[in-house]
């Protein structure tokens, strides 16, 4: 018997992950492109949504309004504008909903609370893998390790990226003080340039560096007596983002009703 199909629409589908998207789901076997979504002044509106960014042929024209049809899944890596209206529309059709979109509001979260007693939805900030499973093995070494080992965050992304630290450290951070039952907003500290001042204990550090081409890497260091542990994360390709939410796509379309995360995804929930 043949493995089922999946109907994926995708929101944002002009930009720079709604693209990776595109090309991933028209490359697997068992998906299928049924809907491309961008905003109403965009370029490429009426045409082939993947031929207009210079992939082959899909059959599915470029369109502003978002009406997946029953069955399918919705993607949605846009902008967080957009993302009220799109939870209303998957609702409406009991469409489950993979969101990428980042810095969401927290009433669009309250929203989205809601909108999972409805449908089934994966949110997540960062769909790599790799991320969701650091972030648990984390937690892990902070809870095993102790208050005897100091915790200090080290991201290193291109030059281009306006936001430091990252939101996936800080995100790690907060994972990190909440397995260790810290508040994170008290604890962590950005920034080191004093001459008076020495670590406490309870402290998590996030140091950010900037330059080059690097894609993202995120180390998390334990720093313990006669010892240290080191967690690794390096990002070489952003399809890993795509990847991940399409993993997601797969393991929601049998799921009930629930406002799911990554981890959940990958059985760590
Ligand atoms: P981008 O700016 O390249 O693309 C966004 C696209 O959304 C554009 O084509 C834009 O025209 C479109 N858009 C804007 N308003 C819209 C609307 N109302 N309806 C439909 N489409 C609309 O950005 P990007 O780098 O592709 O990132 C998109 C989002 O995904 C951002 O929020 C980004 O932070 C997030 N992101 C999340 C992850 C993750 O793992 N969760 C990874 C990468 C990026």
């Amino acid at each position: 018997m043949s493995e089922r199909v999946l109907s994926v629409v995708i929101v944002g589908a002009r930009g720079r992950m709604g693209q990776t998207l595109l090309r991933a789901v028209m490359e697997s076997d068992d998906m299928t492109l049924v809907g491309a979504v961008d905003r109403s002044d965009s370029p490429g509106l009426g045409q082939d949504a993947a031929r207009s960014v210079g992939l082959p042929e899909s059959g599915v024209v470029l369109s502003d309004e978002l009406a997946p049809p029953r069955g399918s899944i919705v993607v949605d890596f846009s902008l967080p504008a957009a993302t009220d209206g799109n939870i209303a529309r998957c609702v409406e059709r009991g469409v489950p909903l993979v969101l990428g979109t980042t810095g969401i509001t927290a009433e669009t979260r309250e929203r989205l609370r809601h909108a999972g007693k409805q449908i089934p939805i994966v949110s997540a900030a960062n769909f790599s893998v790799g991320i969701t499973l650091l972030t648990q093995l984390a937690q892990i070494a902070a809870r095993a390790l102790g208050p005897d080992f100091d915790t200090e965050i080290l991201e290193l992304h291109h030059r281009h990226k306006r936001d430091a630290p990252s939101g996936t450290a800080l995100r790690i951070g907060k994972a990190i003080a909440q397995a260790t039952e810290r508040d994170f907003e008290r604890v962590a500290v950005r920034a080191r340039d004093t001459t008076e001042t020495q670590r406490t204990t309870e402290e998590i550090g996030i140091v950010a560096l900037r330059g080059g081409d690097c894609a993202g890497e995120h180390t998390v260091h334990f720093l313990g007596p006669g010892e240290r542990l080191e967690l690794v994360h390096r990002a070489t390709d952003r399809a890993i983002f795509a990847r991940g939410a399409l993993r997601a796509a797969r393991w929601l379309a049998d799921k009930g009703p629930g406002l799911y995360d990554m981890a959940d995804v990958l059985g760590l929930g």
